[in-house]
Parts: structure tokens; C-alpha cells; sequence
């Protein structure tokens, strides 16, 4: 058996055609363009390619968008001063600052002060709370992608196991949040978990959000499952470069699962594009409009 290859690069293609066509109407009948600052400190060269990866996307949909470089000594006042520049200004709407923060920057006062209503990356307190109380309107992009990959190649969700292996903000929370809002059976699991195969045998849906290239097994995985890779590894290739690999071990995993996302071209792909998504939300929200359709 060979698995559905889940692609994440089509999927994303049919919804960036969406938001195009949603920011065509936006600004025709309402002259409302979204707005996406990104803000890089520092000069780490993958921060700098996802940073213009996102303004070039930005720009490719008829969106404006500004990017804010600071170096990596910037002091905590003036990052802040320059979010709260983001936050007064009118035609920005989404504001992205990259992460990880260079040392000794740190980045919950910084999320503190960031206007909920423009943080496309969902990580303030405010959005990860409304998310907890299911009324969120801005979601974590990496999150909402493998939702809507799920929804698209397994449809409905409820009563599935659902396991999660990783728990970090920015993917595993709120991954777990939206599964249990699609009446998923969720379960998390992380580095103190015991008998992670064990766990993961049962799993209907297992996604990987663990930085580890190849770490989840073939023989971890139940005949059938659905396997979301959400991990993205830079490891060596034979021809001496490197190329990007996932958290499980896809050659061997493709022979078990039912479905599988590739890496690249799954979950990374949709990402970027509900980052997009998110600031036309964040756009029509701001400007009392009903919320896109996308
Ligand atoms: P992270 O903050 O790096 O945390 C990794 C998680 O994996 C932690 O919860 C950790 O557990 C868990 N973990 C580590 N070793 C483990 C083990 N041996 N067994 C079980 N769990 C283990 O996570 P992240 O930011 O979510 O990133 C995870 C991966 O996803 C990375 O490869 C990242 O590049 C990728 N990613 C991709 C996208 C995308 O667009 N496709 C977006 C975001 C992230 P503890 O909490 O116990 O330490």
C-alpha cells in the first residue's frame, strides 16, 4: 500500500486564488488593501528568506506590505517603540514579528504589548485565550493550515484520535485546541511522554510538530492513519548541500500511513498562505467589515 500524498502546495495554490480575489473585491468596493509588516531583528539568514518569503506573497496578492529591519543589539524600549509604531498605524493590519528573538531580547513583553488585533501569528495571551474559550478569530497559521488539509483529505474529524506529538505555542496548543473543537479525541504528547510508539499505534491522525528529522517510525504508525509532518529539518544531502526533511521517517512511513503530507510541499506550504488569510481577516475586522470568505 502506497499512501494518498496530502499536497499542501495545491491546496494552498486554490486558497491564495482565494484571498486574491477577496482582495480585488476589498479594494474595489471598499478601497481597503491589507497591510503585513514583518519585523526581522537580527540577520539569521533562514529568518531573513521566511521574512521576504512573506513579503513577496504579501505583495503577490495586492496586499501592502512593510518590513522593519533592526539590528540584532536593538535594545527591549526600542523593539517596543517600533511595535507600538505598527499597532498606531492605520494601514497596517497584520504585524509579524519574526522569532526566535535574538539574545537577551525577550519576546513575552514584547507579545504584551502587540495589538491583539493585528498579531496574524496568534502567539498574545489575548488570542491564545479566545482561542481556549472557542471564539477566536485569529489562528495560528501553522495550525489552521493542517486544519484545512484535514478537513480537505479526511473530511469529518469527530470522534478520531488524534494524537499531537510536540506542544509548543506557536504549533502543538493550539493544534490541540482546534482538534478538540472539531470533536477530535485529542492526545498530547512531548519528551516526558512514555511509550510514545505505544501511543502512537492508536492514533486515527498523527501530526508531528517535534524538530526531530525522521524521529516518528514506520512501525509507529496504525495501518491507514492520516500523518501530518508539520516538522521542517535541515539535514545533509548526498550531492554535499542540505536539503529539508520532516519529523517522521516519510520513505518507510508512505508504505503504512493511509494519507501523508510531504516536506516540503505539505503543511509548510499552507502556512505562509494563512499567514495571508489572517491579515485580510485582521483587515476586514479592523475596518468593521464582515469577515472575508476564505
Ligand atoms: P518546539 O518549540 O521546537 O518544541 C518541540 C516539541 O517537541 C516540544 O514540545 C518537545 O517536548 C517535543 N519533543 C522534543 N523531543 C521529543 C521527544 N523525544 N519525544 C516527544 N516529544 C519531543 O516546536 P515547534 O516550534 O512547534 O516546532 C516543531 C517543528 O515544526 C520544527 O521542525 C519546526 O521547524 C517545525 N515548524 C514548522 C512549521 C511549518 O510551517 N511547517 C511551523 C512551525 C514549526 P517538550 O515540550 O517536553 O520539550
Amino acid at each position: 500500500m502506497t499512501a494518498t500524498l496530502i499536497d499542501g502546495k495545491a491546496s494552498a495554490a486554490r486558497l491564495r486564488e482565494k484571498i486574491a480575489a477577496e482582495a480585488a473585491r476589498l479594494k474595489s468596493a471598499h478601497g481597503l488593501v491589507p497591510g503585513l509588516a514583518t519585523v526581522l531583528v537580527g540577520s539569521d539568514p533562514a529568518s531573513e528568506v521566511y521574512v521576504r518569503n512573506k513579503g513577496k506573497t504579501a505583495e503577490g496578492l495586492g496586499f501592502k506590505s512593510v518590513h522593519v529591519s533592526l539590528p540584532a543589539d536593538v535594545s527591549q524600549d526600542t523593539l517596543h517603540a517600533k511595535v507600538r509604531e505598527l499597532n498606531a498605524d492605520k494601514s497596517v493590519h497584520g504585524i509579524l514579528v519574526q522569532l526566535p528573538l535574538p539574545k537577551p531580547l525577550d519576546e513575552n513583553p514584547m507579545l504584551d504589548i502587540l495589538d491583539p488585533a493585528k498579531d496574524v501569528d496568534a502567539l498574545t495571551p489575548t488570542n491564545a485565550g479566545l482561542l481556549l474559550s472557542g471564539r477566536a478569530h485569529l489562528v495560528s497559521c501553522t495550525p489552521a493550515g493542517v486544519m484545512l488539509l484535514l478537513r480537505e483529505y479526511v473530511g469529518d474529524i469527530a470522534g478520531k484520535d488524534v494524537l499531537v506529538i510536540g506542544r509548543s505555542l506557536l504549533f502543538g496548543k493550539p493544534a490541540a485546541q482546534l482538534l478538540l473543537a472539531a470533536n477530535a479525541t485529542v492526545t498530547m504528547a512531548h519528551s516526558r511522554s512514555r511509550d510514545l510508539p505505544a501511543i502512537a499505534r492508536r492514533a486515527d491522525i498523527l501530526v508531528a510538530a517535534i524538530g526531530k528529522p525522521g524521529f516518528v517510525k514506520a512501525d509507529w504508525i496504525k495501518p491507514g492513519a492520516t500523518v501530518i509532518d508539520v516538522g521542517i529539518n535541515r539535514v545533509p544531502a548526498e550531492s554535499g548541500k542540505t536539503k529539508l526533511v520532516g519529523d517522521v521517517d516519510f520513505e518507510a512511513a508512505k508504505a503504512v500511513a493511509g494519507a501523508i503530507t510531504p516536506v516540503p510541499g505539505g503543511v509548510g506550504a499552507m502556512t505562509i498562505v494563512c499567514l495571508m488569510r489572517n491579515t485580510l481577516i485582521a483587515a476586514c475586522a479592523q475596518n468593521r467589515l464582515l469577515p472575508p470568505a476564505v
